[in-house]
């Protein structure tokens, strides 16, 4: 069962992957959690290029070929092994991030970035995609009293460009509607929390 997070900045995605993996390890379950771009040491190589705050200069679609390229690597090492030992894989972060922040707010396109992501992913589509709603102004004004948090290159994007990527991810949502399940997170993260272990349950009794 592969399983990803999907939110714009501040959602609560890394917070809830952490409560789900202690939850679930408690219940005996075998799981794997993981991040994009990274994961591994090549991908971890690689975020650490696109999101250094010195490379501004970035072209969006070396942008786009960058994470295509730490996608392929850290499904390879880390999360087919990990689906092949019927371990559950949550990731934070996979394409459909690439197609909102790349395709529709760089924009590149939606369905172009698709085509590199299809070649990068080469069939592994994730069972479920969970994504955390609030509003970019709300997100970002929760990172910002975040005081742990490393602010990279994204995180100084105008507003604008993350009000973008929040529309970007509307048209992803239409564009997968049944393996995106939309969860309102301008909550207290418990009741986030609650709403994705709701909306997971069926998935694990399978
Ligand atoms: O999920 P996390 O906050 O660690 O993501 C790191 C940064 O990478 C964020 O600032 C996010 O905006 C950016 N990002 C991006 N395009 C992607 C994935 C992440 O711009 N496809
Ligand atoms: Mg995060």
């Amino acid at each position: 069962l592969f399983i990803t997070f999907e939110g714009p900045e501040g959602a609560g995605k890394t917070t809830v992957l952490s409560k789900l993996v202690k939850e679930l390890e408690e219940n005996g379950i075998n799981v794997v959690s993981t991040r994009e771009p990274g994961g591994i040491v090549i991908s971890e190589k690689i975020r650490h290029i696109i999101l250094n705050k010195e490379h501004t200069m970035m072209d969006p679609r070396t942008e786009a070929l960058l994470y295509a390229a730490a996608r392929r690597q850290h499904l390879v090492e880390k999360v087919i092994p990990a689906l092949n030992e019927n371990k559950i894989v949550l990731c934070d972060r996979f394409i459909d991030s690439s197609l909102a922040y790349q395709g529709f707010a760089r924009e590149i396109g939606i369905e172009e970035v698709l085509q590199i992501n299809e070649f990068a992913i080469n069939g592994m589509m994730p069972d479920l995609t969970l994504y955390l709603d609030i509003l970019p102004e709300r997100g970002l004004e929760r990172i910002s009293k975040n005081k742990e948090r490393e602010m990279n290159r994204l995180d100084l994007e105008h507003i604008e460009f993350h009000k973008k990527v929040y529309e970007g991810y509307q048209q992803v949502i239409k564009r997968f509607p049944e393996r995106i399940h939309v969860i309102k997170a301008d909550q207290p993260i418990d009741q986030v929390f609650e709403k994705v272990k709701a909306v997971l349950k069926p998935y694990l009794q399978r």
